[in-house]
């Protein structure tokens, strides 16, 4: 099974490393002709939304990438990843994908707390490490959406149709488990 890595900026070699453990092969998505590979599922780490969103823009990856998601590839983002799926940002104008409808609060425990550790409840799942690092959090679902985890009241993980979004980064860990559903998912 080939999954897609989205590798313009940001922690995407440790996603890879991963996925690669469990038995998949991963290809880098860092420029336009990447997309014309076949592949099943796609992976869109943390890093820098921002950048990030600038990147795809100017690379025109983000059309092409969009299509594949709102025609149901499967899709695992952390943290990044999460905030360029979202809807909507609460404290930020621009929209990325905009394919989950979740509203997302960017570096939503401020610099203090800017980075953290939690065992949190993962449904399905059970307890699982879990990395925040100027992590966004999920103000609000509409609809259809499957919150998966929440910490201290705040959503940190969900699943919509074919998109699984974390705060978190699961792939900072030596847990597996949601690299593995996600290949599951696309099985
Ligand atoms: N704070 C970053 C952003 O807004 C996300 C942080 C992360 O991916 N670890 O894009």
């Amino acid at each position: 099974m080939k999954i897609a890595v989205l590798a313009v900026q940001g922690a995407f070699i440790e996603h890879e490393k991963m996925l690669e453990s469990l038995g998949a092969e991963t290809i880098e998505l860092r420029q336009k002709s990447d997309l014309e590979q076949d592949f099943a599922g796609i992976v869109l780490p943390g890093g820098e939304s921002t950048v990030q969103g600038k990147l795809l823009k100017e690379l025109d990856m983000y059309d092409a990438l969009k299509e594949k998601i709102e025609q149901g590839m499967p899709v695992l983002a952390t943290c990044a990843g999460l905030i360029l799926l979202a809807e909507e940002l609460s404290n930020d104008d621009k929209r990325h994908f905009a394919t989950l409808p979740v509203c997302v609060k960017r570096n939503a425990y401020g610099r203090q707390l800017g980075s953290f550790h939690y065992d949190g409840e993962i449904k399905g799942l059970g307890v699982y490490p879990m990395e925040f690092i100027r992590a966004p959090y999920i103000e609000s679902v509409k609809p259809g959406v499957e919150v998966l985890a929440e910490v201290d009241g705040h959503i940190v993980a969900v699943k919509y149709q074919n998109q699984i979004a974390l705060a978190f980064h699961p792939e900072l860990s030596d847990d597996t488990r949601i690299h593995q559903m996600f290949l599951d998912m696309i099985k």
